[in-house]
């Protein structure tokens, strides 16, 4: 662990007190403090009006119930959080995660990390974050629409355009932002696509809004090979998940001409030597919503590795694409050691920081989660304009533009960190870039 400044560290032992337990809220918030001792030093005004204190406090935290029956007719309680963290740079925005892992740390910590994010994409947007510790695996489809009524019932009252806008995360695509949509318009009488991104291309979707983080992921890395004088092409890459941001990354890299051997799911690793199947795995994921496992069947020359570590694949290039503390410190030394020139971080805090030590001892190209996966806020951010303006743009423009947000994403973090004296650390210069902005707003907008 780096060490915190001795003015910013009080702040942090207070944070312990006052959010017990809350293990990764401290992890991310940490993280960043680690980063601001130089900042404080240049800027000394932001101690005194107590910006990190308040950055550090949510604006506004909710937690309901939300009671649901199975198609047996048993009823079930699951618990719905939103977390209303920063409103200085827009209204808050984030996504909704459904998870049995989910409880009011995780929130936190998401919610944290979205503040500067979401400062970096550079569009008009406050963070939050929101879920529930409802597990949509195994579910039918009219379980989930009754969970989704049900939790709307109560989060409907807190959203709005200039207000609140969720999207989807972990376990919430494109179905379940459809049936929270259709509950928010029966309560309300009120057709608001700008409440909510993410949704159906025909009822106020964007295009490119699916491919968005996986695609933003990859153009950040890109950018970052570019400064080596390096690219994608001829990479072989793996890519951990098999998700909505795992199947978008894979996509990409193989546009860009390198070859991703590996993605996994929370039972086991796929390994395919000669570069994954995308269709099928989309066809497997998307359309039929079964296990990863089952790629081997169709492909006998593939690997499936029950409880398999995707990181002991030797790759140049690693996308992890999973869930938070997906690397530890050994994954990390492990990466490097087989020849990792690169990580980008297309999941939320999915490196611990032990293995963030060793990424950045090592000087690769390390893109961290709220740099290299902002593509899916800021085409959330794009689809707001469109449904601002009652507009539909082609998909060439809105990846063009998403390509673009994502070269000023990287150049900003790599100039910031040059300026702090760290040429190339995009942890200290995403941290720092997202920070400055959102404490600007805040010292302009008075003690609230
Ligand atoms: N859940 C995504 C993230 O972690 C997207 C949030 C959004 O589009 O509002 O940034």
């Amino acid at each position: 662990m780096a060490k915190l400044d001795e003015k910013i560290s009080g702040i942090y032992q207070d944070v312990l007190k006052r959010n017990p337990g809350e293990t990764e809220f401290h992890q991310a918030v940490l993280e960043v403090l680690e980063s601001l001792g130089p900042v404080v030093v240049k800027h000394p005004q932001y101690l005194e009006r107590k910006i990190i204190e308040r950055i550090c406090e949510p604006e506004r935290q909710i937690i309901f119930r939300v009671p649901w029956q199975d198609d047996k007719g048993k009823v079930h309680i699951n618990r719905g959080f939103r977390v209303e963290f920063n409103s200085s740079l827009g209204p808050y925005k984030g996504g909704l995660r459904f998870h049995p892992s989910v409880y009011l740390g995780i929130i936190k910590f998401l919610g944290f990390e979205q503040i500067f994010k979401n400062s970096l994409t550079g569009m008009p947007i406050g963070g939050g974050k929101g879920g529930s510790d409802f597990d949509p695996k195994g579910k039918s489809d009219d379980e989930v629409m009754r969970f989704c009524q049900s939790f709307m019932t109560e989060l409907y009252r807190h959203l709005g355009e200039h207000t609140d806008v969720p999207a989807g995360d972990i376990g919430v695509g494109g179905r379940e932002i459809g049936y929270m949509f259709g509950q928010y318009k029966r309560i309300t009488n009120r057709y608001e696509p700008g409440v909510l991104t993410g949704k159906g291309l025909t009822w106020g979707g964007s295009l490119v809004r699916t491919e968005a983080t996986g695609y933003g992921a990859t153009f950040f890395i890109d950018e970052a090979l570019k400064v080596r004088k390096d690219s994608f092409d001829g990479k072989v890459c793996t890519v951990s998940g098999s998700g909505n941001v795992a199947i978008y990354t894979i996509e990409k890299i193989h546009q860009l001409g390198g070859k991703c051997v590996a993605c996994s799911d929370s039972n086991g690793v796929i390994y395919d030597e000669k570069g994954l199947d995308l269709e099928l795995i989309k066809q497997l994921k998307e359309v039929e919503r079964r296990r990863i496992e089952d790629y081997a069947a169709t492909h006998k020359h593939a690997k499936y590795i029950a409880k398999g570590n995707i990181w002991e694949i030797p790759c140049q290039v690693a996308m992890p694409s999973a869930t938070q503390n997906e690397i530890n410190g050994k994954d990390a030394a492990t990466l490097v050691k087989n020849g990792c020139i690169a990580v980008g971080e297309g999941a939320n805090m999915p490196t611990t920081p032990e293995g963030v030590k060793v990424f950045l001892d090592a000087k690769i190209a390390y893109g961290p989660g709220k740099a290299a996966n902002a593509g899916g806020v800021a085409t959330s951010a794009l689809e707001m304009q469109q449904n601002a303006g009652r507009d539909s743009w082609t998909f060439e423009y809105t990846e063009k533009k998403l390509q673009d947000i994502m070269c000023n994403i990287h150049n900003n973090c790599y100039e910031t960190s040059e300026e702090y004296g760290a040429p190339g650390n995009y942890v200290l210069g995403a941290n720092i870039c997202g920070f400055i902005k959102v404490a600007n707003a805040m010292v302009a907008h008075g003690l609230i």
